[in-house]
């Protein structure tokens, strides 16, 4: 069977796909870099083992117009390492460097955490080709899930949308499909801000409490390795029943799809903030809209780790990361929310035009040969 290698190529890239095989060390991995006339494409390396060079093309794309909806120096890449996520650490290192010595030629990818990969692992890359984010402190790095920095910048996005989605996120009722790094401090920011968890879940149950979680117990209680399906508060409920818990702010933070035509209608949030990367089918975002709901969309809204990761790039703070999450993620919100009422556009497609005006301007500076 042939395949196209240009099958995906479009007016944005991808500019490089470079596959990478090591018989002495058994890595296989892809490397897509997508775009970088902003500067560097920042992307993660995940190490799954049933990735797809369509499916690191996908993420690619996805960090291009993420990085370029925050408006970053930096492009869009993503890399794949076929392999288990939960293989032993030194298993793990030994293939992570192996695609670090492999890679460090192609200047214009800095490497990331992305699933399967963590903050050891950035170290392990930077030492090998001096470049790397998401790194631990240690080595200069702002631990950006230990800090929350995407949770952070979701109850950004929330605060910044509530004219337009008509909802107060003071005495808001939250749920919560997934609570890791992102869904538990997006959980933790929005109770800052008044807002109250009443259903949340992981991948062994769901729960749901109406008068609100103990947000601080609940969050030792799966610090300590519990599921929240356990927990002593509310009641255990079907994960699937979680999209009709009635509430203001829904938020998916783990699996993509997990909205989708068939389950939607039952939805009685009035926004929806997307912390996982693409969680619901555009068939599903279609129906939210006419039934009123905002979305705020994943390449927007969830951009708190990637921006977080820059201003660890170029030397800055923790202090300075969390202010130009705030601004940005703030600013960009309204920013897709008027074009999206102004344009009559979904604000998935505000949003796109946004970020694909901002690649194309980049790519008028660029030198052609
Ligand atoms: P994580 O592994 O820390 O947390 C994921 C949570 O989802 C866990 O609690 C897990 O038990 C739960 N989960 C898994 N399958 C589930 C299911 N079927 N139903 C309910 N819960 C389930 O991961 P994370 O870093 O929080 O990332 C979550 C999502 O957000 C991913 O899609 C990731 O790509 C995306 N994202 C993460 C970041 C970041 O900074 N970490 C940034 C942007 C996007």
């Amino acid at each position: 069977m042939s395949i196209d290698p240009f099958s995906f190529a479009d007016d944005l890239g991808p500019e490089k796909v470079i596959h990478i095989y090591d018989p002495a060390t058994g890595l296989k991995a892809v490397l897509v870099v997508d775009n970088v006339a902003a500067g560097p494409a920042i992307g993660g390396i995940r190490i799954a083992p049933d990735v797809t060079v369509e499916e690191c093309y996908r993420l690619a794309r996805a960090m291009t117009l993420k990085n370029a909806m925050a408006g970053l120096a930096h492009g869009g890449g993503k890399s794949v390492i076929i392999g288990d996520p939960r293989a032993p650490a030194e298993e793990k290192a030994r293939l992570v460097r192996s695609f670090a010595r492999a890679i460090a030629q192609i200047e214009d990818y800095i490497p990331g955490p992305d699933m399967g990969t963590n903050e050891t692992s950035m170290a392990q890359v930077k030492d090998l080709i001096g470049r790397a984010v998401g790194l631990p402190r240690e080595v200069g790095g702002i631990p950006l899930d230990e800090i929350g920095a995407t949770g952070f910048g979701i109850s950004v996005a929330l605060e910044a949308a509530q004219d337009h989605g008509n909802y107060q996120l003071s005495g808001a009722r939250v749920v919560v499909q997934g609570f890791g790094s992102v869904g538990m401090h997006a959980a933790r920011f929005l109770a800052e801000k008044g807002a109250t968890l009443v259903g949340v879940s992981d991948s062994r149950g769901a729960r749901t409490c109406p008068g609100g979680f103990t947000l601080d117990r609940l969050i030792d209680f799966k610090r300590t390795g519990g599921s929240v399906s356990e927990f002593d508060e509310g009641e255990a409920v079907d994960g699937a029943d979680l999209v009709g818990v009635d509430c203001e702010v829904w938020i998916p933070a783990a699996r993509p799809d997990v909205l989708r035509a068939d389950n939607v209608k039952t939805m009685r949030a009035k926004v929806i903030a997307q912390g996982a990367n693409i969680p619901a089918t555009p068939e599903a975002e279609a129906l939210l809209a006419e039934m009123s709901i905002l979305v705020l969309p994943d390449f927007v809204a969830n951009a708190g780790g990637v921006i977080c990761a820059a201003v660890e790039y170029h030397q800055g703070s923790e202090a300075q990361a969390l202010t130009t999450i705030e601004d940005k993620i703030g600013t960009n919100i309204v920013a897709v929310l008027e074009r999206a009422v102004a344009d009559k556009l979904l604000p998935r497609h505000a949003a796109l035009a946004i970020a694909r005006d901002r690649i194309a301007t980049a790519m008028t500076f660029r030198r052609t040969f």
